[in-house]
């Protein structure tokens, strides 16, 4: 998608520290990191947010989830334990409209969040 910062990031487009790249899925480091490790997992087609999905993207998303475990257990965080996260719309603190899965680790996170 024209103009998505994250459709630009995975077309390589736009420089990031990519930690995983595969054929549906892209991970790189956040560039205002909230937590040692903060990590961003996307599907490189173009998603805008939690309300867009459907039921075809079923296999996509649970490939997302799973790139975040492994990415866990690669920043060795996986054992002290880790935050992940969707923020959906502007409630939820989304800002970037293409969708992404957070991944923090590296420091203890309070419940519930702010
Ligand atoms: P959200 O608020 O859930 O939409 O999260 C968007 C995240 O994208 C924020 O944590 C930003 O710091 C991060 N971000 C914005 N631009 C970039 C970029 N060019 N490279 C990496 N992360 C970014
Ligand atoms: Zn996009």
């Amino acid at each position: 998608m024209k103009n998505c910062l994250f459709c630009k990031i995975a077309a390589g487009e736009l420089t990031s520290k990519i930690v995983y790249d595969s054929e549906n899925i892209i991970a790189f480091h956040d560039i205002n990191p909230q937590a040692p490790v903060h990590i961003l997992i996307i599907p490189k087609i173009h998603i805008s947010t939690l309300n867009d999905l459907k039921p075809e993207h079923k296999k996509l998303m649970g490939e997302l989830i799973l790139v975040a475990k492994k990415l866990a257990q690669k920043e060795g965080i996986s054992d002290a334990g880790y935050r992940t996260g969707f923020n959906c719309n502007e409630a939820g603190g989304q800002t970037v409209y293409h969708i992404h899965l957070h991944l923090l680790g590296g420091r203890d996170f309070g419940w519930p969040p702010g």
